[in-house]
């Protein structure tokens, strides 16, 4: 018997009152790992998420994984295989990237504040570094010098137009990424004068971001800034990465990305680009969407305990490990993240409960006053959505809690 599931949750199968992860029920997975809290990212779910958005998008458009979103290797060597590059964002997710079998050409480095020692690994390896400030480009060329190589360079341009409706807005405006719109043409000139290969521009706006016209309206103007900046480089426009920000609900009321209108609109920027420059590679760089919706969270109920009134789940699990589900990773008002009772989805009945974890702080919670099956010690608490800035986005020696497990099944 199957009940019915809150939307975020459709993605994974139910079998009798379990959840199924890959081939496995929740608790035949849970014995497997051997121990609780752990997290499962589903293969299957983000091999379907890929072949979704190659068949929305225009052909020719090629998919990078923004390996931030979840840099466990497995996942990220999985996906080596099935995108067109990896986007670092450090030295320690560098050598990640670098250990999977995609050519490191196809590998690029941004990100405001990168060390000497991040910059020659990256020339060394001839990955393609993305410019943040003039600063940095003249750090890039002593180092591509030193090594007598020359480096591979995007500029990243901090627009003078911002993502409307992210979660998080990344440009326009004042910030510390990339460089401002208006001091680009003289950049490129000084780009020219000390011989870096120059690639194209990489303009990133924002992330989590549900609104296909929002995200069309940025991509656009990407383009049209693109072209425009393009005819002051010092060698032809061969790849524009104009970032991504698509989003995945998380809470009630809100749907899921119109990626058809999202591919109808691309078409016409590929159009737009091909028609002005015909030799450039067209870039979306995705975290989020790509593994947010494949993982779970599981931790188990230790106990459960009534105080005035109001049930409270304490688990094993908590901010420690998911601080993105606690509210406490730029939330402002906090919601709950889809939270059910793993090994009771089939009925049965309910209660409005707090799930709580072990630290000794009351930030730290999964649920607040959520109606879910009514649970016992030993059952167990699954938060959806979690595949994406969950382990390592979390403080993990917080209170000193035993460190989650993470499989890829
Ligand atoms: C964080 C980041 C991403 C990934 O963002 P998502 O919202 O997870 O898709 C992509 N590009 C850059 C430059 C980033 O900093």
């Amino acid at each position: 018997m199957t009940a019915p599931l809150h939307a975020p949750q459709r993605q994974f199968a139910v079998h009798d009152d379990c959840l199924q992860i890959g081939a496995l029920a929740l608790p035949r997975l849970a014995q497997r790992v051997g121990r609780t809290p752990f997290y499962a990212y589903e293969r299957g779910h983000i091999h379907q998420r890929v072949a979704a958005l190659r068949q929305a998008l225009p052909a020719g458009v090629q998919l990078h994984y923004a390996m931030k979103a979840n840099p466990m290797p497995a996942l990220v060597h999985m996906m080596a295989a099935l995108v067109d590059g990896i986007d670092v964002a450090s030295g320690g997710e560098l050598k990640t990237a670098l250990d999977t079998t995609l050519p490191p050409a196809r590998i690029s480095f941004a990100g405001p504040g990168k060390t000497d020692a991040e910059l020659a690994c990256a020339v060394a390896a001839g990955v393609l570094l993305n410019v943040e400030s003039e600063r940095e480009m003249e750090r890039i060329a002593i180092v591509g010098e030193r090594q007598g190589l020359t480096p591979r360079v995007a500029v990243r341009v901090n627009p003078d137009f911002e993502l409307k409706h992210s979660g998080m807005k990344m440009g326009g405006g004042a910030g510390q990424f990339g460089v401002d719109a208006q001091l680009v043409p003289a950049l490129l000139r000084r780009l020219g004068q000390l011989g870096l290969d120059f690639l194209g521009f990489h303009i990133f706006c924002g992330s989590q971001n549900l609104a296909a016209a929002a995200i069309a309206e940025a991509q656009a103007r990407s383009v049209q800034l693109a072209l425009a900046l393009a005819a002051q480089a010092p060698a032809p426009l061969r790849l524009l990465n104009i970032g991504g920000g698509f989003g995945v609900p998380y809470f009630p009321g809100e749907r899921p990305l119109d990626l058809g209108a999202l591919g109808e609109s691309l078409a016409l920027q590929m159009a737009l680009l091909r028609a002005a420059s015909p030799a450039t590679r067209l870039v979306l760089e995705l975290g989020r969407y790509l593994v947010a919706e494949a993982g779970v969270y599981v931790c188990r109920v230790l106990e459960r305990k009534v105080s005035r009134g109001r049930v409270f789940l304490i688990t094993d699990g908590g901010l420690h490990h998911h601080l993105a589900a606690s509210g406490n990773f730029g939330q402002v008002i906090r919601k709950n993240y889809p939270v059910a009772i793993g090994n009771r989805l089939a009925g049965g009945p309910r209660e409005t409960v707090s799930v709580v974890g072990p630290l000794c702080t009351p930030l730290d919670l999964l649920a607040d006053q959520m109606e879910m099956a009514k649970a016992d010690a030993g059952d167990l608490v699954v938060v959806f959505q979690s595949g994406a800035y969950g382990l390592s986005a979390s403080p993990a020696a917080f209170l000193g809690h035993p460190a989650a497990l993470e499989v890829l099944v």
